[in-house]
């Protein structure tokens, strides 16, 4: 073997060490080297390098010393918060926003910026741009990249959001790539779905779950799903579109230019149109769920249909993938503990007894904001070196 060859090699070493060192930080927070030697099962010395390397990088920080009654005070080890930040660009229909913060992920109202969704892809990416250069400026530390969190399909042979069914003026862009010109910042894409599955992962309930998925029933129907510890991507990353089944062969039109689709009757958006039929006026979210917790009885026929097309959706996501748990994402149904009751009681009549024996189905904590952010850090840590588990 030659120098070169030799050099490559304990290059590529150090850091698969620094990576696991990284996930050890991500998943015990902070922590002394003593405790990572513990945990990581590298030595000492091999920890005590990898830790340098990492704090030279600024990934991560060192926090004065705490005083301890035994011993000496330990230096504790945690993934940098003030002197770095990532940042997270939700896109979605209706609202978007940008939001900063430590590599630790820590999401805070305070560094959030929120603005209506422009009407033209141009319009977009001016406002996202701006949004970011004001909440950078607000931070002040080094910013590591950014995770823009997009509905819709995303091609990853391709580049780029091939079909939004809920926002299409995206269609056919990558905006990733193009705030990444704008701000000379690395940016990358993550599908909604992907994000809610990378955010319940890192700060939500799923940070042991290797087979677990999340059903997003807000606006469209989205799907991820964590499959033996990877995101299940298909051929070209647009796997998951349970959405877009057929439910009703002749029904409403949908987003995607069909009719009847699964999501036009099992998401919050479909209540809303529901409800504004009913009332023979445009319904909002914040409105909607006032007047389903004050007059439930007025609207329960409204209630009921979506409900039970929610419960087909759940229930077809775990006959198919027997996740251990399916995380729901929503509002008006799965944000209400009593309406959720009402939804998991006919997930019971839909779905296989073994598999729904299996799985525990639960809200989500996490949020495609979460979710962004968790995009960014899961690629920083993934670019820093394969994984060998
Ligand atoms: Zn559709």
């Amino acid at each position: 073997m030659s120098h070169a060859d030799n050099r490559i090699e304990s290059t590529l070493l150090r850091r698969i060490n620094e990576r696991r060192l990284l996930e050890a930080i991500q998943r015990h927070g902070p922590s002394s080297r003593a405790a990572l030697t513990r945990v990581s099962g590298l030595t000492a010395p091999t920890v005590s390098k990898a830790v340098d390397s990492l704090l030279k990088r600024g990934l991560v920080e060192e926090l004065e010393p705490v005083e301890q009654s035994l011993g000496r005070p330990g230096r504790l080890v945690r993934m940098a918060a003030d002197s770095a930040a990532v940042l997270g660009v939700v896109i979605d229909a209706g609202t978007c926003c940008v939001v900063a913060t430590g590599l630790e992920g820590t999401v805070t109202e305070e560094r959030t910026v929120r603005f209506p969704t422009p009407a033209s892809y141009a319009a977009l990416l001016d406002a996202v741009e701006a949004a970011c250069r004001a909440v950078i400026q607000g931070h002040g530390a080094a910013v590591h990249g950014i995770g823009v969190s997009v509905p819709g399909l995303v091609n990853e042979r391709l580049q780029e959001i091939v079909f939004s069914p809920n926002l299409h003026l995206l269609d056919k862009h990558n905006p990733a790539r193009d705030l990444e010109q704008r701000l000379g910042l690395r940016c990358v894409l993550v599908q909604e779905s992907d994000a809610l599955v990378l955010g319940e992962r890192m700060s939500g309930d799923a940070q042991d779950l290797d087979d677990f998925a999340v059903l997003d029933a807000a606006t469209g129907l989205g799907l991820g799903v964590m499959s033996g510890g990877r995101l299940l991507a298909g051929h070209s990353g647009m796997a998951g579109e349970v959405g877009h089944i057929t439910a009703v062969a002749d029904g409403v039109r949908c987003g995607c230019g069909n009719r009847g689709c699964l999501e036009t009757l099992a998401t919050d958006a479909a209540l809303l149109r529901l409800l504004g039929e009913k009332l023979g006026r445009p319904v909002g979210l914040d409105e909607a769920a006032a007047l389903l917790d004050d007059r439930p009885g007025d609207f329960q026929h409204e209630i009921r249909t979506v409900t039970e097309y929610l419960a087909i959706a759940i229930a077809a996501v775990i006959n198919i993938f027997n996740p251990t748990t399916l995380f729901v994402h929503g509002r008006l149904l799965a944000g209400s503990p009593e309406r959720f009751a009402r939804v998991l009681e006919r997930v019971k009549q839909r779905t296989l007894t073994a598999s729904l024996a299996d799985c525990a189905i639960v809200a989500t904590k996490s949020s495609k904001r979460q979710g962004s952010i968790a995009g960014i850090i899961h690629h920083l840590t993934n670019s820093w070196a394969p994984s060998i588990r």
